[in-house]
């Protein structure tokens, strides 16, 4: 089959490579559309998988093509969005609550071979069965949306917050649409590329910006969300929050960056500082939320770019033009 493979650092290609044969609890999926993240560009530099070559993409959806000898709960010509998380179940972390911190974390996509190829393998137990009227294709943004599922679970949002986000990326958008479903007061979106903010504004925001300066909430914000790793946003965040509010690391940042806190204000105002990572116990509930039209695809998906051409849409993505850049196989 053919597959995008990231064969060393900073080297992706696509190729031909060895059809998957399911293990008795497994499915073979074949890929309606795999969507390109961060973690992508991350294992394309020699970070996050532990071994290459892989074939990367952990957020897809497709059909059913084969089921293993033990599996009964879905069957060919079903269609499924992925969950690509692989727990150990056993570690101190999963024996808590907290998969998604597992010592032994490993996923799909990241770990063993991913969704940017013709067909992948799945656990049946991290399948997602999709409703009629979804789109198999536009599947792909549910891995994305559990993530921000996750946010708000961390968040813990009250109704009635003032929120704040940082980044009008897929992610931010995702996290302005599920704020305004989880009752904000209000819901302001900072970012500098101006393109990117008048998405934001289409999807409906309070006040929308290239500084929170421009912005007029005195008392600071509740809930402050980054969405874009970036430190020098994260800095200005941790300085927008509101007494007794809460400042949630959402974005990816760099290794090596560095913010300053404020310990006596932390203390003084109560202030709650922080984070959130990829899915814990959301990606069903993703699932459901995008079937009741939690997002519109139309706007999320910016481009669909044949698998073939995976090097050139992984190019584009780290260029920052457009939003959810989907392969199609
Ligand atoms: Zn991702
Ligand atoms: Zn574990």
């Amino acid at each position: 089959m053919k597959a995008a493979v990231i064969e060393s650092v900073g080297r992706a290609v696509v190729t031909e490579v060895p059809d998957p044969t399911p293990g008795p609890r497994e499915v073979v999926v074949e890929v309606a559309a795999c969507g390109l993240c961060g973690t992508d560009l991350h294992i394309l530099q020699g970070e996050f998988a532990p071994k290459l070559p892989i074939v990367p993409g952990h957020e897809f959806a497709g059909e059913v093509v084969g089921v293993g000898t033990q599996v009964t709960e879905v069957a060919v010509g079903d269609r499924v969005a992925v969950d690509p998380s692989l727990y150990c179940y056993e570690c101190r972390y999963c024996r808590t609550g907290h998969n998604n911190l597992c010592e032994r974390w490993a996923a799909i996509g990241v770990t063993t071979a991913g969704g940017a190829a013709r067909y992948a393998l799945a656990p049946v137990a991290n399948c997602v069965k999709l409703p009629e009227h979804v789109r198999t294709e536009d599947a792909a943004l549910v891995e994305p949306l559990s993530c921000a599922v996750r946010g708000y679970d961390v968040l813990q949002s009250r109704l009635g917050a003032h929120v704040l986000i940082y980044g009008s990326g897929t992610m931010g958008l995702m996290m302005l649409e599920l704020a305004k479903r989880t009752g904000a007061a209000s819901v302001d979106v900072v970012d500098v590329n101006p393109a990117r903010l008048e998405t934001a504004r289409r999807l409906g925001v309070s006040g929308s910006a290239a500084s929170a300066d421009e912005l007029d909430r005195p008392r600071g914000w509740d809930v402050v969300v980054d969405a874009t790793g970036n430190a020098a946003a994260i800095q200005d965040g941790l300085d927008r929050v509101a007494k007794a509010g809460t400042f949630l690391q959402f974005g990816v940042a760099d290794y090596a960056a560095r913010v300053t806190i404020d310990p006596y204000r932390i203390y003084n105002q109560e202030i709650t500082i922080t984070g959130s990572m990829a899915v814990l116990h959301s990606f069903e509930r993703a699932a459901e939320l995008f079937a009741n039209g939690v997002l519109d695809p139309e706007v999320f998906i910016s481009d669909r770019i044949p698998l073939e051409r995976y090097p050139q849409a992984l190019e584009q993505f780290a260029a920052g033009v457009g939003r959810k850049i989907v392969v199609v196989p």
